[in-house]
């Protein structure tokens, strides 16, 4: 069971940078996955956690995403989380006393100009979106703040920021994405850390949110061998963590699921169906023009449309805006 806690819940353990969880091994405590074969497996297909939440969310919007690949609008609140995982990812750069509220205001105008430079694009987004740009990065500052009020980020140290982790499953599967911060006790604990800059779910859309971590935790345990400890996501929107200890029958269902995904993946590529399932987030879809349940039409699907190799969305870099 999730435990959601509001602020205030700074964590008293510091932690350290040993087993650092994509290229050591654990010592203790393994629960060994199935590894019948040291041959590298044939891989059939790819899937991050944020294009497996896009299929689950509308098969439709999954397909416009990565088959057809259809450049989006950047969205403010997409691009303003990226800019606040931005600045906490190099707040740790910093010395550990270092680690303050100003000094992470501080980086929020460097790090939104590198962001600039990578996607100059981004300039127009405030004027098409009638947003005022002061108003927007004040908005990050206060994510920022509030982050302060939930962890003392003096009392941690990270073992890795922005990890890209990548496994390939039995059946060739390959999963991979990328983890805001792992953290790794003396004691070879890991816990998984992810970043939100909306508000915490209510209590019946939980699952969905920790199935992101739970996926994370299913391709550490793949290449480690060791369960992750915790799971924990920070909702900087409203001041919620979320906490989950996942167990071996947990990452077993995840792997089950994301195999049982694939399938319905590949059934679409096959039949060319995919169907449109509207929800709310159609109310921030850059696709309705082209929707058929606002009355469009979606393209010819592309003639070579392999879905074993679409999802190189996410590389080099984590996708702007697979944030929130
Ligand atoms: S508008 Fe809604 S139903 Fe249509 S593709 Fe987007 S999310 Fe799916």
């Amino acid at each position: 069971m999730a435990t959601t806690e509001a602020a205030n819940t700074a964590s008293d353990v510091r932690e350290t940078s040993a087993n650092a969880a994509h290229g050591g091994h654990p010592p203790t405590g393994r629960s060994e996955p199935d590894n019948p074969s040291d041959t590298p497996t044939p891989v059939i297909g790819t899937l991050s956690p944020s294009r497996a939440g896009d299929f689950m969310t509308c098969p439709l919007l999954y397909r416009f995403r990565v088959i057809d690949r259809i450049p989006e609008k950047p969205a403010p609140a997409a691009v303003r989380g990226t800019l606040v995982h931005a600045v906490l990812e190099r707040l740790y750069d910093l010395p550990a006393d270092d680690r303050t509220a100003p000094a992470a205001r501080a980086l929020v105008g460097p790090q939104w100009e590198r962001l600039l430079a990578e996607t100059p694009e981004l300039a127009g987004m405030f004027e098409a979106e009638r947003l005022d740009q002061g108003e927007w990065m004040a908005q990050a500052g206060q994510l920022l703040e509030r982050y302060f009020t939930l962890e003392d980020p003096r009392r941690l140290e990270p073992a890795e920021r922005e990890l890209y982790v990548e496994t390939v499953l039995e059946s060739g599967l390959r999963l991979r994405g990328y983890v805001d911060r792992l953290d790794v006790a003396p004691t070879g604990e890991v816990r998984i850390v992810d970043y939100k800059t909306g508000t915490a779910p209510r209590a019946e859309f939980e699952a969905r949110a920790l199935f992101q971590m739970k996926f994370y935790a299913l391709v550490l345990w793949r290449l480690h061998g060791r369960l992750p400890r915790l799971l924990q996501l920070i909702y900087l929107g409203n001041g919620e963590v979320l906490r989950y200890a996942p167990d071996e029958a947990d990452l077993r269902a995840t792997e089950r699921k994301v195999e049982a995904l694939w399938r319905a993946i590949k059934r679409a590529m096959e039949t060319g169906e995919w169907r449109h399932r509207p929800s709310r987030v159609c109310d921030w879809c850059d696709h309705k023009v082209r929707c058929p349940q606002f009355g469009g039409t979606p393209p010819p699907l592309p003639e070579a449309s392999d879905p074993g190799e679409p999802a190189d969305e996410i590389l080099p870099a984590r996708a702007l805006g697979d944030d929130v």
